[in-house]
């Protein structure tokens, strides 16, 4: 079997475009949603994440503010920019770009951020929404990857969900978002002594590790859907994901690209909720 590529790229393209359509909507309302990304220190990586963020903003007619901090702010003085945006009126949605410079609490940081503006979803309040059910912000990366597989018709509910991986921005959330699915969903991370018998029973696996290769062709089941979250840099400098694309293509039904996979849902999903969080305006 050669796998069918899900091209997230050709997914975030077209609810990108339904996403303009609704923002035009809303600002024939006399509402312009907005965007404010906080970006600490001089991260190459962090720096071009929030550059792409604020571009697709534009895209979809989006307004967003790009606010850049030295690595030597305060946790108090980050802090206080936080709540000045949590009392913004033209601000919709607040994105602290992770990582953190190690004197600054990430917990601090998510708990300030009023759970109404929170698109990035990490909030324990809409955690908890996210788990009981509620109508809540949902984490991106893990939203855009339920979008790809719905996007593409593929069943969920009933199905056996392996994640590998169990991060609070994407291992843990999208454990519980198959699970909302009606997904049979299990978790294996870095302490999962028999790996590649777990990833075996998965009729959808979604890798997260962020280690190069850690899953070939061998470590699926015949027919999977293979989702690759994982970004990496090769020891050539090239883009790469946590599955061996080659192998994993001839045992999986679909598998996601890299790039071109998840990383552009993401950044549609925030949009999407950027989008949501505006709408409440207009109530
Ligand atoms: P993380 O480092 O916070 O968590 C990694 C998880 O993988 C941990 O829970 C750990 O237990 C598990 N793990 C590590 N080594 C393992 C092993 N050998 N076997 C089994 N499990 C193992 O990372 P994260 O923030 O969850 O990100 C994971 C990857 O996804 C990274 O490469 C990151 O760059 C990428 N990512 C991509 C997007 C996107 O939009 N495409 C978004 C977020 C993260």
């Amino acid at each position: 079997m050669t796998a069918e590529l899900i091209s997230g790229k050709e997914v975030a393209q077209a609810k990108r475009q339904d996403l303009k359509q609704q923002a035009a909507a809303l600002k024939e309302k006399g509402i312009v949603p907005g965007l404010v990304v906080l970006l600490v220190g001089e991260n190459p990586a962090s720096l071009s994440y929030v550059k792409g963020k604020v571009k697709a903003c534009e895209e979809v007619g989006i307004y967003s503010e790009l606010k850049r901090y030295p690595e030597t702010i305060t946790e108090e003085a980050l802090l206080k920019e936080i709540e000045h945006y949590n009392k913004a009126d033209h601000i919709d949605g607040i994105l602290v770009q992770l990582p953190l410079p190690d004197h600054i609490s990430e917990h601090k940081v998510i708990d300030t951020i009023s759970p109404e503006k929170d698109v990035d979803g990490f909030h324990p309040i809409n955690v908890g929404r996210m788990v009981t059910g509620q109508d809540a912000f949902l984490s991106c990366t893990p939203y855009g990857i339920v979008e790809m597989i719905k996007y593409k018709n593929i069943p969920i509910s009933g199905k056996h969900v392996v994640i590998v991986g169990r991060s609070n921005i994407v291992g843990k959330p999208a454990s519980l978002l198959f699970l909302r699915e009606n997904a049979t969903v299990s978790i294996a991370h870095s302490r999962t002594t028999n790996l590649s018998e777990i990833t075996r029973q998965a009729d959808i696996l979604v890798v997260a590790a962020g280690r190069e290769n850690l899953v070939s062709g061998d470590d699926i089941k015949e027919g999977a859907v293979v989702i690759d979250v994982g970004m990496n840099r090769s020891a050539k400098g090239k883009l790469v994901g946590d599955v061996h694309f080659e192998s994993a293509k001839e045992k999986a039904s679909y598998i996601t690209p890299i790039p071109g996979g998840v990383g552009p849902m993401t950044i549609t999903m925030l949009l999407a909720n950027t989008l949501q969080s505006a709408k409440k305006r207009s109530l």
